[in-house]
């Protein structure tokens, strides 16, 4: 960490697609939202990184942008990614994936909540009260050997499934303090509830065990476990009793994109994956191929993992400055989303990025706020 007096140093990687045209104005927001407060500063790093940078250079993640993104205080990071750029071995090109492990962020937080006139497909009334975290596992797992997978004389294909002691006991401390936090925030109790596919395989039962051995540590919060193609149904079914969801990797990708899809849209459903000294934030969502280039994209998602990404840096740093901006963010957020000001298309309404992120720099006007307005 470079944290020096507070400034803080925040990497940013614009990514593919319609990356950079939803980091631009999330830029703008951050400086507008940190402006309104004394006490820290954002200085911003851009890093070439990516499948567009894999094409042009060969490195999809070169050794700079690495070593000067461990460096920074907090990672920002875009969608990353095209179909048709790709290794020899037929995988995409991940440096994503690449920093999570290089950067030990095993706990991958996805929140899932309804915001007020988002289009929520369920129709059942309590869809409003919808509000849970998965966090998934983000460095092991189906994950863990991905650069291994064979496919032996065209026959058959093999991939190893790894769950490890340590992470795992990271891991879900990591969700029964965030059970204990969002408790201590909301006014009622925790519950943490182990995802797993214990039923059938070894590594899960593992899984499953020290998720249990470390439940006795947080008496004061709840834990129960599910398997995961019956957690599939739940979060359609009754998605709103859900508090922290703790999963292996592969199934966290899963249902966090069914997460996305409960909140609405892809283009509302951010991300932070966390380890014990880096963070990178990110919206859930891809590069957009099909819509890239055209101004149309949502660009919300990777607004709201601003704003958590300064929460996560008030928390690190015991400054409640940073954590009441973040929480600013998300509030304008949902400003928006509630008047249904700033709809992008995939939101059912007609506004471009720039308009969208306009319409959230008007938000923060509209709770007494001042500043310019200006989103490129
Ligand atoms: P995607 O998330 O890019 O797109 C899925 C659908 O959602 C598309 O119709 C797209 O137009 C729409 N969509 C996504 N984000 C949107 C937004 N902000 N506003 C409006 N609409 C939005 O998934 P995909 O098409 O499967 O993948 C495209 C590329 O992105 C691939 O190369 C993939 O590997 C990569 N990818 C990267 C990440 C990441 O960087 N974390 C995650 C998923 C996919």
């Amino acid at each position: 960490m470079t944290n020096l007096g507070n400034s803080f140093k925040i990497a940013v990687f614009e990514g593919d697609g319609i990356g950079p045209e939803i980091t631009r104005p999330t830029m703008d927001i951050l400086k507008f939202a940190s402006s309104n407060y004394d006490g820290f500063s954002l200085d911003f790093e851009i890093l070439p990184a990516g499948a567009g940078h894999y094409r042009d250079t060969g490195t999809a993640l070169p050794k700079e942008s690495m070593d000067r993104a461990r460096a920074a205080d907090a990672i920002l990071l875009s969608a990353i990614g095209l179909p048709d750029v790709r290794y020899e071995d037929g995988t995409e090109i991940r440096p994503q994936v690449d920093l999570r492990f290089d950067l030990g962020l095993y706990a991958g937080v996805r929140p899932v909540k309804v915001f007020p006139g988002a289009n929520c497909p369920l129709s059942d009334p309590r869809a409003k009260d919808i509000d849970f975290v998965l966090v998934r596992e983000s460095t092991e797992g189906l994950f863990a050997h991905m650069h291994d997978g064979k496919v032996v004389d065209d026959q058959y294909a093999t991939e190893t499934l790894r769950i490890t002691r340590d992470t795992s006991e990271k891991l879900f401390d990591f969700s029964f303090f965030l059970a204990q936090q969002r408790a201590s925030e909301k006014g009622r109790p925790g519950k943490v509830t182990c995802v797993d596919k214990a039923n059938i395989f070894r590594s899960f039962w593992f899984f499953r065990s020290i998720f249990e051995e470390r439940a006795k540590f947080f008496p004061d919060v709840a834990a129960d476990a599910a398997y995961v193609d019956a957690m599939a149904m739940w979060m359609v079914q009754r998605p709103w009793e859900f508090d922290v969801l703790v999963t292996e990797n592969m199934f966290g990708d899963i249902l966090s994109d069914l997460g996305a899809g409960i909140m609405g849209s892809l283009g509302l459903a951010p991300s932070a994956d966390i380890g014990d000294d880096h963070a990178v934030f990110q919206p859930c969502h891809g590069s957009a191929p099909d819509i890239a280039g055209q101004g149309i994209a949502n660009p919300l998602a990777m607004i709201l993992s601003a704003g958590m990404m300064l929460t996560w840096l008030g928390h690190q740093n015991a400054s409640q400055q940073m954590i009441d901006c973040g929480q600013s963010i998300d509030d304008a957020v949902t400003r928006v989303l509630a008047q249904k000001k700033g709809l992008t298309r995939d939101l059912g309404g007609q506004l471009r990025t720039e308009e969208c992120a306009i319409a959230v720099l008007d938000a923060f006007q509209s709770d007494g706020s001042e500043g310019t307005r200006e989103a490129s």
